[in-house]
C-alpha cells in the first residue's frame, strides 16, 4: 500500500531539543491520516448522546461531515515561545505562583471551579520536561487538585491536559459541583458552557479557599 512519505515535523518536536523520542519508523506507522480519512469518511456512527445522562442537549444528532486532512499540522499559539500568553503574563494575572509554576484562574465560568497550572519556562508537552521537572509535576498535580477539592461542595475535580490550543504546557483543574449526576463525566466541559456563569462573589470565594489551601 502506498504511504505518503511522512513529514519530518510531527508531534514529537520539542522546543531547546529536548526530546527523547526517536523518529519514527515510517513502516511502523499503523495508518496515515489520509488512509483513516478514505476509511472513515462514510462510515460515521451516531452514538445515542440523547439517552446518555450527562449529555447537555434535548434530540438527536448526526455527525458532522470529516473533512480530509489538512497538508501540515496547525501551528499552536504562542509555538516557540513567540506572542506566548503564558510567557508574557505578569505574576500579578496569576491566583498563585512560586518560582517553577504558576495558577491561572479563568475570568469567567459556570463550574464552582477553573484554573490552570503552567510552568514558568516554555515547555510544549509533559514529555519535554526534565525528569526532575516532571516529578516537581506530579507533586503539583496533587497540590492543585487537593486545593480546588477544599471548595465547599465540589464533588470532583477534572485534571485534564489537552494540547491543541496554545502551546505553552498547561493542565486544567475543573470542580464540578457535587449531588448532581448529569454534571459528572467529560461533559462538565460542555455544562461550562451551558450552565450560567457563576456569580462573581461566589468565584471570588471559591478562588480564595484554592489559594489559601496552597499557601
Ligand atoms: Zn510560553
Amino acid at each position: 500500500m502506498h504511504r505518503a512519505e511522512p513529514r519530518r515535523r510531527h508531534c514529537t518536536d520539542t522546543i531547546g531539543g529536548r526530546s527523547q523520542i526517536r523518529e519514527y519508523d515510517p513502516s511502523s506507522v499503523a495508518e496515515t491520516p489520509e488512509e483513516l480519512y478514505a476509511r472513515a469518511r462514510n462510515a460515521l456512527r451516531t452514538p445515542a448522546v440523547e439517552e446518555w445522562e450527562t449529555w447537555p442537549f434535548e434530540g438527536a444528532v448526526r455527525p458532522r461531515a470529516l473533512a480530509p486532512p489538512e497538508p501540515e499540522e496547525r501551528e499552536l499559539k504562542g509555538a516557540g515561545g513567540v506572542d506566548c500568553w503564558a510567557c508574557a503574563a505578569p505574576d500579578e494575572e496569576f491566583l498563585w505562583t512560586d518560582d517553577r509554576w504558576r495558577l491561572f484562574a479563568l475570568p469567567e465560568h459556570a463550574l464552582p471551579v477553573v484554573v490552570m497550572l503552567v510552568p514558568r519556562e516554555h515547555v510544549a508537552a509533559p514529555g519535554d520536561l526534565p525528569d526532575d521537572r516532571a516529578a516537581d509535576l506530579g507533586v503539583m498535580l496533587a497540590r492543585v487538585e487537593r486545593a480546588v477539592r477544599a471548595v465547599p461542595e465540589v464533588g470532583r475535580v477534572h485534571v485534564c491536559r489537552w494540547g491543541d490550543g496554545s502551546e505553552h504546557l498547561h493542565w486544567w483543574f475543573s470542580a464540578r459541583p457535587a449531588r448532581l449526576p448529569q454534571l459528572t463525566g467529560s461533559f462538565a466541559a460542555i455544562w461550562d458552557d451551558v450552565l450560567p456563569p457563576l456569580p462573581a462573589e461566589i468565584r471570588t470565594a471559591n478562588l480564595a479557599v484554592v489559594k489559601k489551601a496552597l499557601g
